[in-house]
């Protein structure tokens, strides 16, 4: 008899039952409107955003872990499910729906207005608004805080200037959060980092997308360009104040990865179990070799150690004290090094058929390499982790 590898780890004693239950009703939305469908999204480079979201949105699971405004309010573990069943069937899809409620949403829910959260969050959870968020510039990914893009007061309105760079949806939005430099000062005399909600059709904004991507196809990704573009004075997000703001959203999204990822790994274990069950070489099924046995067990038992970082991570998110940045730089830097080794090594054994998109471990590889840079880059987290574990920043001078 076969056992499934959740039944091997025994992911039923992991998980409540309800929220397994959950995620198997993700599972079956997603198979029955986009399984068949990803590998095509991944070879013409696109996705349906806007259709997609729609029914995301009546899935409930746009923002799904923020309360009120027409949001879910679900614990943190089921929001985990939620991106592991999506990121099953591509990273892609997972950053659809990050982006939207861990950035997007998240900023305008924790530092917007009231009339903001009221004007935006409802439309974006139903997903008849998308949003995306711009932070990376051309010159300045890793460092933040050496961004170009200001915000300017002119009268009471804003005047927003600079390019955004590798902006998730941005051709496709409806509401862009944008953070820009403005006048105002710290007490280290450095300009103070705010947020803007511009909504994307707002004169003087641009959002050319960006082609020729060969990781994350089926994703939308573009620029962001403001050119002299003219903001009521209410579009800036009252409550964030300095690059505190943006990180913050950061560290949501980096959760939703933590757990995302292992199902990227899940899918191409049950897809290399099923494959090498049936395809025969020299009278026999593949998995019956032993070199394949090895390949599947090693996988396994890396699926299981990133699902169980994932699982420790979504109770500690859902404890009274909470997770620490640190903790999510930790799950960040295991769990895509590790998902992404699993789904290159499985590849090999779909032999030739694993280069197309008929399989699924290829794709999620290379789309894990975009998982593998964006949201702080591996390199990042590592030094990130390195300054808690040695007291060191090894960040900068
Ligand atoms: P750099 O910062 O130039 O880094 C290049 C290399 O140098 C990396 O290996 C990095 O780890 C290393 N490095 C940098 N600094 C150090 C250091 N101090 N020590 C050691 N090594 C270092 N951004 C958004 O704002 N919104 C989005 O929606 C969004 N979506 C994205 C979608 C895709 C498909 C991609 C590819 C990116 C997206 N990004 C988005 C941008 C992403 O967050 C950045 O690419 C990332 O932060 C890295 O920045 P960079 O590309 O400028 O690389």
């Amino acid at each position: 008899a076969t056992l499934s590898p959740d039944d091997i780890l025994g992911l039923d004693s992991v998980f409540e039952e309800d929220d397994l239950e959950f995620a198997s009703i993700v599972k079956k939305w997603l198979d029955e409107n986009v399984r068949d469908k990803i590998g095509d999204y991944f070879l013409d480079a696109t996705i349906p955003a806007r259709e997609l979201a729609e029914g995301l949105g009546e899935l409930g699971l746009l923002g799904m872990h923020l309360d009120g405004y027409g949001c879910g309010g679900s614990t943190a573990t089921q929001y985990g499910l939620a991106c592991r069943e999506l990121e099953a069937v591509d990273s892609g899809l997972r950053s659809l729906v990050s982006v939207q409620g861990s950035l997007a949403m998240f900023a305008i829910h924790h530092f917007g207005s009231e009339a903001q959260k009221e004007e935006w969050l409802p439309k974006m959870a139903a997903g008849k608004a998308i949003g995306c968020f711009g932070l990376t510039e051309p010159d300045v990914g890793s460092d933040p805080s050496g961004m170009k893009t200001t915000a300017k007061k002119d009268g009471s309105d804003w005047i927003l200037n600079g390019a955004k760079m590798w902006i998730t949806n941005s051709p496709v939005s409806d509401v862009m959060v944008v953070w820009a430099k403005t006048e105002e000062t710290d007490s280290k005399g450095k300009p103070v980092v705010r947020g803007f909600v511009v909504p994307s059709d707002t004169e003087g904004v641009q959002t050319p997308e960006i082609h020729r991507k060969i990781s994350l196809r089926a994703s939308i990704t573009g620029e962001i360009v403001l050119d002299n573009v003219r903001l009521p004075e209410d579009a800036m997000l009252p409550e964030a104040k300095g690059l505190k703001g943006p990180l913050s959203c950061l560290s949501e999204a980096r959760y939703g990865i933590v757990f995302g990822v292992t199902g990227a790994a899940r899918d191409a274990l049950q897809s290399a179990l099923d494959y090498t069950g049936t395809r025969i070489q020299f009278d026999r099924p593949l998995s019956s070799f032993q070199i394949s046995q090895q390949k599947l067990a090693k996988a396994f038992g890396q699926y299981s150690q990133i699902t169980l970082l994932a699982a420790h991570l979504g109770k500690l998110k859902d404890s009274e004290n909470g997770v620490r940045p640190e903790q999510i730089s930790l799950g960040k830097m295991v769990n895509v090094d590790t998902a992404m080794n699993v789904c290159r090594d499985l590849r090999a054994l779909f032999g030739g058929s694993g280069i197309t998109s008929e399989y699924p471990p290829l794709r999620h590889a290379v789309n894990l390499e975009t998982v593998l840079t964006y949201e702080g880059t591996h390199e990042v987290h590592q030094l990130t982790l390195g300054r808690s574990l040695t007291g060191i920043n090894a960040f900068a001078n």
